[in-house]
């Protein structure tokens, strides 16, 4: 994964351009405050013992305690771990939380470990990872290839190990171990509400948008349905074993009913003659709106130019790379970033959070409730700040969140004593 944090920061030092940052703050946001590399060591069904690499990234906590996913992946790296938690630094600030950013990741590959398995590598990553997390100090939540289940091992085995229930630990958890109504499907949603906010501005009218998601995970998903259910046409789907296209639509829950029975979204049932394209081909197809929710570096030089989508609404962390936004940029593609496009799954897990801390549970109209109300907020401050500087989402996002961190730091730092203040 070459590049991808240098690519990141790049966004940083634009923003920090145009706003005429304190050199102190961008040097704290231009390295992460910890990283803990381990091996997570576990058992395999067949008795031998299999080691796998393992990160988690504290990158900054000038807002709150650190924040973010644990991703099991077989290409995971040191390098997409702090890009990550970069991005959760941002995403934290944009969405206005008191959380600071964070991540971790096993390099495992999920479909080649029974259950018993998955089991244990989620437990040995917590028995790793105990001391470095914690619910004022770091808390984990599902990412790619983890969910509920993983998380509610990974906090069974930390209140073990502390001898002390602490659901505040982690989020994302299921709803009887004190999980929040409306977690599971709040990053779509979030990022639905989003595009409802803005889709005026954006020039969408959802009975005449076409929409190609890449990912039909989670995050994809329940932002399928809503779109579907508000008379958007779901024309492209796709997920790691393939891609379909359909002009005349798609029922989502279909395809995640066909997806469940059989492992891929190929062959789901459509309104009309649907055909397999190839993955990459998605990125490109003839669509309206393009969600891509699924890994980083998906629109880069090589193929933003044959984009055809008007929107992109990003469901996925980093999947445009810094050169390909300036192509879609100049282009007048608009392009609704991570880092505000998927911040509903970390503003319902600081409600989870809340709700772990107060012993006090919402139902789920209040959670979709507030979370609407968030989402239409940071939305707003995005694009007015977008417009005030004359600039793209990408950037308005960037700003917005720089704000918060600037003033954050600031307020932390000694800086005046060096300017004659005291
Ligand atoms: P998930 O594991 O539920 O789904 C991922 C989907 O992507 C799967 O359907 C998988 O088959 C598909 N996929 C994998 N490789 C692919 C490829 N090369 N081409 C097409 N599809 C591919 O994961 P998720 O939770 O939906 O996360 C998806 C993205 O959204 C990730 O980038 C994640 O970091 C981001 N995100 C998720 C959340 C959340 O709360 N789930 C929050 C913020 C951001």
């Amino acid at each position: 994964m070459p590049d991808l944090f240098a690519s990141a920061k790049k966004r940083l030092m634009a923003a920090a351009e145009m706003l005429d940052v304190d050199g102190d703050v961008l040097e704290m946001l231009s390295y992460p405050k910890e990283t803990l590399s381990s091996s997570v060591t576990v058992r395999m069904d067949n008795g031998s013992l299999k080691s796998f690499k393992a990160w988690r990234c504290r990158y900054n906590d000038a807002l709150g305690p650190t924040k973010g996913g644990i991703r099991f992946h077989p290409d995971a790296c040191i390098e997409e771990v702090m890009t990550l938690a970069f991005w959760m630094t941002f995403k934290c600030a944009v969405a206005g939380l008191p959380f600071g950013g964070g991540k971790g990741a096993v390099a495992v590959d999920t479909k080649k470990l029974s259950n018993r398995e998955l089991e244990r590598v989620s437990r040995q990553f917590m028995q790793n990872y105990a001391t470095f997390v914690g619910p004022d100090r770091d808390i984990p939540a599902p990412d790619m290839y983890t969910n509920g289940i993983v998380m509610a091992w990974m906090v069974d085995e930390y209140s073990k190990m502390t001898d002390t229930p602490t659901p505040g630990v982690i989020t994302g958890k299921p709803v009887p171990l004190g999980g929040s109504k409306g977690r599971e499907d709040a990053t779509g949603r979030g990022g639905f509400y989003v595009l409802c906010t803005l889709a005026e501005r954006l020039g969408i009218e959802p009975a005449k948008t076409r929409v190609a998601l890449q990912g039909f995970g989670n995050a994809a998903s329940h932002c399928a349905q809503l779109l579907h259910e508000a008379g958007y046409r779901i024309v492209a789907v796709s997920d790691s074993s393939g891609a379909l296209y359909d002009a005349d639509g798609m029922d989502p829950a279909e395809v995640l009913a066909h997806k469940k029975d059989t492992g891929s979204v190929a062959g789901a049932p459509t309104k009309g003659k649907s055909r397999e394209i190839g993955g990459e081909e998605l990125v490109t197809c003839d669509c309206d709106l393009l969600v891509p929710a699924a890994l980083e570096d998906q629109i880069t030089c090589d193929n933003a130019a044959d984009v055809q989508a008007k929107v992109i609404l990003e469901l996925a962390n980093g999947p445009t790379s810094f050169d390909a936004d300036d192509l879609l940029l100049e282009r007048g593609v608009w392009v609704v970033p991570d880092i505000l496009a998927n911040a509903g799954g970390v503003t319902v897990s600081y409600f989870e959070w809340l709700q772990n801390r107060g012993g006090d549970y919402w139902d789920a109209d209040t959670v979709r409730d507030r979370l609407r109300r968030k989402m239409e907020t940071e939305a707003e401050n995005v694009w007015a700040m977008a417009e005030e500087y004359e600039t793209g989402l990408r950037a308005g996002a960037y700003m917005h969140g720089l704000k918060r961190l600037e003033a954050a730091i600031s307020a932390h730092g000694t800086r005046a004593y060096f300017n004659g203040g005291s």
